[in-house]
């Protein structure tokens, strides 16, 4: 029998199952959710810049469209395949319903290294995939976003060939666009923001004041960096950071804007003179209250999860912590902010995107933020009432809240009988 811990899929299928039978519903459900409603995998052929061809192979995945249109990422890296494509859409409906969003999962990519694509061919291969996925997106129907390896120039070049195709412009096709075509100010910090205010959200009904509260960060890209910057902004002493080559530490509290400037000028935290060095595996079990892995994956494992000392693990990454890892976490009370909810500022502000371009109406940095803000706070709220409903981790809360929004849709258009 195949190992469902191995597989994204099955672990995928798996969440959503148990979901299913916490809430009771019919296995009808979960026989919809169990798979994608549409997944199309298509040849994309492009152009090398020494005139040879090389046919690329791309995806894109509809898991549900229950309650709108379905909303997702596109990634380009040489693991993409079929099974891990089908999860990343199936977790994006859980993202989306928790966040109350009018819209279903979805995810794509195409299996390439851009490492290896010079400027010119990864802007023949955006616009290929999207040629070869055209009849099948649309601001109504599935709308595409930046993941791993993808930015907003791509989705520039995206929307545009999307619009040569339809013959006009059809900016609510992508989100995550530069603010210049319709981008949304705030979009680019916005999962960085979320993940604070989910923190803060989750400190406050815990009874835990985060502006007095300690924070470590791993991790200081766009997430991390942006999280770090706006716990020092709500007055939380942020004493630890880190990045791929190791972290700063400052039981006092970093200056984190001069940490920002300093890894601007150096391209690395290394040798920030106002701080100690610290390790990444350290920084994990410093005797913090607020610990945001915002890095990369299975950094809390069974193997340190018993000595992490913070009471609240807010996950910016995705899936930074293993099963095991949660079991353990769970058993201490430490209390995790899920992934599902700890990175859905990103999505969140591509609804307020798309909402904007569906409007023509464009809204202030400080509107944006706002209303991420009442976003993340409601989820939070839902997530955590059904956390004391049914006495389950955070991450299991988040489906079934996910679940039982779905199903409702689902139930009230028919589809269940
Ligand atoms: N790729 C991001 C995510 O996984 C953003 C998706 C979007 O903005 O639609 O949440």
């Amino acid at each position: 029998m195949a190992d469902a811990s191995l597989n994204p899929y099955l672990r995928a299928q798996q969440s959503f199952k148990e979901a299913v039978e916490i809430l009771g519903l019919e296995t009808a459900v979960f026989d919809l959710l169990k798979q994608p409603m549409r997944f199309f995998e298509v040849a994309v052929p492009v152009v090398r810049d020494d005139g040879s061809l090389e046919v690329f192979t791309g995806y894109r995945s509809q898991h549900n469209d229950a309650l709108g249109p379905t909303k997702g990422g596109l990634r380009f890296h040489p693991n993409v395949d079929a099974d891990e494509v089908k999860a990343l859409s199936m977790w994006m409906t859980v993202k989306c319903a928790l966040l109350h969003l009018p819209y279903g999962g979805g995810k794509g990519g195409v299996r390439c290294d851009v490492d290896q694509l010079s400027e010119a061919e990864l802007e023949r291969l955006s616009r290929e995939y999207i040629r070869a996925i055209a009849l099948v997106i649309g601001p109504d129907k599935d709308i595409p976003a930046p993941d791993v390896s993808t930015n907003p120039q791509i989705m520039a070049w995206m929307v545009d060939e999307y619009s040569r195709i339809r013959g006009e412009n059809t900016f609510g096709l992508i989100t995550g666009k530069p603010v210049a075509i319709g981008g949304s100010r705030g979009r680019v910090e916005a999962t960085g923001r979320g993940l604070v205010h989910a923190t803060r959200q989750l400190a406050l009904e815990l009874g835990i004041e985060f502006a007095k509260s300690t924070v470590a960060v791993q991790g200081f890209g766009n997430v991390g960096s942006v999280a770090a910057q706006i716990a020092s902004d709500l007055g939380a002493r942020v004493v630890a950071v880190s990045d791929k080559d190791g972290g700063l530490y400052h039981p006092q509290g970093l200056n984190i804007a001069h940490v920002i400037e300093y890894q601007k000028a150096h391209r690395t935290l290394t040798g920030y003179p106002e701080a100690d060095a610290i390790s990444n595996s350290a920084l994990l079990e410093l005797a913090v209250d607020v610990l945001l892995p915002a890095a990369l994956e299975n950094q809390l494992t069974a193997d340190n999860a018993s000595r992490v000392q913070a009471r609240i693990v807010g996950e910016g990454a995705n899936g930074p912590t293993t099963p095991e890892a949660d079991a353990i976490l769970f058993e201490k009370g430490v209390m995790v902010v899920p992934d599902v909810l700890g990175n859905a500022g990103g999505v969140t502000v591509s609804y307020f995107e798309w909402v904007q371009n569906q409007s023509r109406f464009y809204w202030s940095e400080a509107e944006v933020s706002q209303r991420l803000e009442a976003y993340m706070a409601e989820a939070m709220s839902a997530m955590h009432e059904m956390h004391q409903r049914f006495g389950v981790t955070l991450r299991k809360a988040a489906y079934l809240v996910a679940v039982e929004r779905v199903a409702q849709a689902m139930r009230v258009r028919g589809w269940l009988k």
